[in-house]
C-alpha cells in the first residue's frame, strides 16, 4: 500500500426530511449571506426549493439565487455567478442539485477569492488558495460531488471540458441527503447516476498496486450492493430503502475511501469528458458507453484485475485463460448496463450516429499529454482503438 493522506471534512445528514436542517447547518457552519445555486428546475417543481427557503428564512439567514445550472455545466453559467457574487458578496454557498449545480457552486466559490479568470484554475495556469464554504442539498446520486474536492467545467469556446481537484478546499462543509428526494428523477437520470458511480468505483479498482485488500474488497462489495440495489430502484422507482442504499454509495464510490494507497486510473472519465463536452450527452450514459470498450481492451493489454473483476463481481468461472474471463467481464458488465440499466452501449445508441473520433481523440491528448498513465499507458493509438470500440 502507498503512502496516504485522507481528509474527508464533509458533514453527512442522511435521510428523511432532513433538508429542514439547512437553515440550522448553514448558521453552524458561520453563514450570514448564502449564495443558493440550482439546476434548470426540478427543484422548483418538486417543492424543494420553497422548503430550502423556509429553513433560510427561519434561520434569518439571508439569501440569493442563481439558477439555470444545466447538465455538463459551463463557464458562462460560473462567470453569471461570479459577478452575481461580487455584488451580492456572499460568505456561504448554497447548490440544491446534483454534480453539476455542485461543480459550478465550488467553482465560484473559489473564483470569489480570484482576480484573474477563474478558468485559469482549469487549465493549470493557476491554484486556488482560498473558497468560499460549501454546504450541499444533493438530489441526485451520481457525481459524488457532495464528498469530494472535485468539479468539473465545460469551456464553451474550446469545448475542454476539465476537472479540477481540491480536497482540501472544495470538500463542502455538509452535504444534506435525503433519498425521498431522488424519487422524481427520471429513470435515464437514475441509471445514469448508477453508471457514473460504478465508473468511479472502477478507476479506482484498475489499480497495479499490489495488495490492496481492502481497497479491492470494498470496491467489489460496493459494486455488488450496487447492482443488487440497482435492480430493485429500476424496478421500482419509489423504494425508499434502495434508494437510501444507491444515494449511499454514490458518496462513498467518489470520496476516496476505496482508492487510499493505490495508484487510480481516470483515463475512462477522460475519454468520456471529451465525449459530453463535445455532444452534451449525460456524462454517466457516455460512461456506459466508454467503460465496456475500455474494459475491452483492457483484457487484451493488461487483463489481471478486469479477471479479478469478472470472478467476484460479475460471476465468471475461472478457465485457466485470464484474457478470455476478463473479456467475458466486460462482456457481462456491457449486458448489465443496457439489460438492467437501459443505458446505451454504443455511440449510436446515444445518439452520436456519425462520430468525429479524430478530433475527440486529437484533443482528448491535447489535454492530457501523448501518453496516459494508468492501469495501463495509453497513446493516441490506443485511445482511438477505444473509441472505435465504442461504435
Ligand atoms: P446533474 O447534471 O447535476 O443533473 C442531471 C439532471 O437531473 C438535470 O437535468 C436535473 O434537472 C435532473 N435532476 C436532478 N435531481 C433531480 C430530481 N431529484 N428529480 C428530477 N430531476 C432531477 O447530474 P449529475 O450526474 O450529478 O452531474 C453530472 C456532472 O457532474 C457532469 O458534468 C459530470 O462530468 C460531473 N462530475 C463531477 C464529478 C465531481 O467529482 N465533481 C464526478 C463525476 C462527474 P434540473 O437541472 O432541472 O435540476
Ligand atoms: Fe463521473
Amino acid at each position: 500500500m502507498n503512502n496516504f493522506t485522507f481528509y474527508s471534512p464533509t458533514e453527512f445528514v442522511f435521510g428523511k426530511d432532513t433538508e429542514k436542517n439547512v437553515g440550522e447547518l448553514c448558521q453552524q457552519y458561520g453563514a450570514s449571506r448564502i449564495m443558493i445555486v440550482y439546476g434548470g428546475g426540478s427543484v422548483v417543481r418538486s417543492g424543494l426549493l420553497d422548503r430550502i427557503k423556509k429553513s433560510l428564512d427561519e434561520a434569518k439567514l439571508v439569501y440569493c439565487e442563481l439558477s439555470g445550472v444545466q447538465p455538463n455545466p459551463v463557464d458562462t453559467k460560473v462567470y453569471e455567478g461570479l459577478e452575481l457574487a461580487r455584488e451580492f458578496k456572499p460568505d456561504f454557498m448554497l447548490p440544491v442539485g446534483g454534480g453539476s449545480v455542485i461543480d459550478t457552486a465550488k467553482t465560484i466559490a473559489a473564483g470569489f477569492y480570484y482576480e484573474g479568470d477563474f478558468w485559469d484554475f482549469y487549465c493549470g495556469k493557476a491554484k486556488p488558495v482560498n473558497a468560499l464554504p460549501i454546504g450541499v442539498v444533493l438530489t441526485i446520486p451520481a457525481a459524488g460531488s457532495e464528498g469530494s474536492g472535485n468539479a468539473v467545467i465545460t469551456n464553451t469556446k474550446t469545448h475542454v471540458k476539465n476537472g479540477l481537484r481540491m480536497p482540501k478546499l472544495l470538500r463542502p462543509k455538509f452535504a444534506i441527503m435525503n433519498p425521498e428526494l431522488t424519487m422524481t428523477l427520471p429513470a435515464w437520470q437514475t441509471a445514469s447516476g448508477i453508471t457514473d458511480m460504478m465508473a468511479h468505483i472502477l478507476e479506482r479498482y484498475l489499480s497495479n498496486t499490489p495488495d490492496v485488500q481492502i481497497g479491492d474488497r470494498l470496491a467489489e462489495g460496493m459494486l455488488l450492493a450496487i447492482m443488487e440495489e440497482a435492480e430493485k430502484v429500476m424496478r421500482n422507482p419509489q423504494d425508499y430503502e434502495a434508494r437510501a442504499n444507491i444515494m449511499w454509495s454514490g458518496t462513498i464510490a467518489h470520496n476516496d475511501t476505496c482508492s487510499l494507497g493505490r495508484q487510480e486510473d481516470w483515463n475512462s472519465h477522460a475519454m468520456e469528458h471529451e465525449i459530453s463536452a463535445e455532444y452534451n450527452v449525460t456524462h454517466g450514459a457516455g460512461l456506459a458507453v466508454i467503460f465496456p470498450a475500455f474494459l475491452t481492451y483492457a483484457s487484451k493489454h493488461n487483463p489481471a484485475k478486469v479477471a479479478q473483476l469478472a470472478y467476484r463481481v460479475l460471476g465468471v468461472t475461472e478457465s485457466g485463460d485470464i484474457a478470455a474471463d476478463a473479456l467475458e467481464g466486460a462482456k457481462r458488465l456491457k449486458a448489465w448496463l443496457h439489460d438492467i440499466l437501459g443505458m446505451p452501449v454504443s455511440f449510436a445508441q446515444l445518439g452520436v450516429d456519425n462520430p468525429d473520433l479524430e478530433l475527440l481523440n486529437t484533443r482528448l491528448h491535447r489535454l492530457k499529454g501523448d501518453v496516459m498513465q494508468g492501469y495501463m499507458p495509453l497513446d493516441a493509438e490506443a485511445t482511438m482503438e477505444i473509441y472505435k470500440l465504442c461504435l
